[in-house]
């Protein structure tokens, strides 16, 4: 079983990584649990934008893979482990897995964000039967079909057009007036013309009985509710942080984010966090590596010499 670690870092994706490489790099022993699926939210991204080195875009299943890749050879223990919560012990941290608990001496929580639910009728049944998150694995199979994606950011925009690339049409579901996403993605949103945006329309209800039929929208230009016929749904609605293991002992704001001081510090003292599951996060894959690395400094350096 696992023994004790300087640093133990929870979260197997770009920021948990880069967390574990650098801790490692500094001569800590290093833990990463990466959870089920190492990677996180960029491993089934086709191409990364805006990542510093890949002008052409990386894709994240390459990308992720290398950088665990990085951290195995410079000496950090990589495992498919969950945390599930943390206690104090000993002046350090008491790190409980699905597989039995590790004593660190600090802690870096990189456990990141999974997607938000829309919370309307039809979502729970028809999960997996074309609702999806992920345009580049479900995008193939639905050549030819109109889809809709709910939201209007970076996600749901990349996505969109991820999708366009082999849908005949793919509707953009709004709830705002105007996109919010990155302005490269609204321009060649715009200029996509597979790409139909709908603003100030909400989803009342995703509809069909064995697989998406079709959803029901509210719009500004119908009192009443309409149905449009799409074959699969992708809501991109923003990010719910993976804050649980760790929300007892740090402070998180009202999403539930963990909140850090400047130097990736949180309330509790050890305990360092990186990447999308921090308030204010950047949201950028960019930042979530660098903050990884930061938070790795900062753990060497609480831990002195
Ligand atoms: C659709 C989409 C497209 C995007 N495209 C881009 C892009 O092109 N360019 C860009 O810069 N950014 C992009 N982003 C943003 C980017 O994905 C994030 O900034 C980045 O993934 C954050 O990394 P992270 O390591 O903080 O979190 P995550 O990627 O969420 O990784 C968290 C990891 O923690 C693990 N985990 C969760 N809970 C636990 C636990 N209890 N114990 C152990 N491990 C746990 C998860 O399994 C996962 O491996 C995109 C995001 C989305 C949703």
């Amino acid at each position: 079983m696992l023994d004790g670690y300087d640093i133990v870092v929870a979260g197997g994706g770009v920021a948990g990584l880069t967390a574990g490489l650098t801790a490692a790099r500094l001569g800590r022993s290093a833990l990463v649990l990466t959870g089920v699926v190492p990677g996180g939210l960029l491993l089934t991204i086709d191409r990364v934008d805006g990542f510093p080195g890949f002008p052409e875009g990386i894709a994240g299943y390459e990308l992720c893979p290398s950088l665990q890749e990085q951290a195995d050879a410079a000496g950090a223990e990589v495992v498919a482990l969950e945390l599930t919560s943390v206690a104090e012990r000993n002046g350090g941290w008491q790190v409980t897995t699905d597989e039995g608990d590790v004593d660190a001496l600090a802690l870096i929580v990189a456990t990141g964000a999974r997607f938000r639910r829309l919370g309307v009728p039809g979502e729970d049944r028809l999960l997996g039967h074309g609702i999806s998150t992920c345009a580049s694995c479900d995008g193939p199979l639905l050549g030819g079909a109109t889809v809709a994606v709910v939201g209007g950011g970076d996600s749901a925009l990349q996505e969109a057009l991820t999708l366009a690339e082999t849908a005949a049409k793919v509707i953009v579901l709004h709830r705002g007036e105007g996109l919010d996403g990155q302005a490269s993605y609204r321009l060649r949103v715009e200029a996509q013309p597979a790409i139909e945006i709908r603003y100030g329309t909400l989803v009342e209800e995703i509809l069909g009985a064995e697989r998406v039929e079709g959803v029901r929208v509210r719009g500004p230009a119908t009192e009443s509710a309409t149905e449009l016929e799409v074959a699969a749904v992708f809501p991109f609605v923003g990010l719910q942080p993976n804050s649980e293991p760790v929300s007892e002992h740090v402070g998180v704001d009202d999403r539930g984010a963990v909140r850090t001081n400047g130097g990736l510090a949180t309330s509790a003292d050890g305990i360092f966090a990186a990447g999308v599951v921090r308030s204010r996060a950047a949201g950028r894959a960019a930042a979530a590596t660098g903050e990884g690395a930061a938070a790795a400094i900062a753990a060497d350096e609480y831990l002195g010499r």
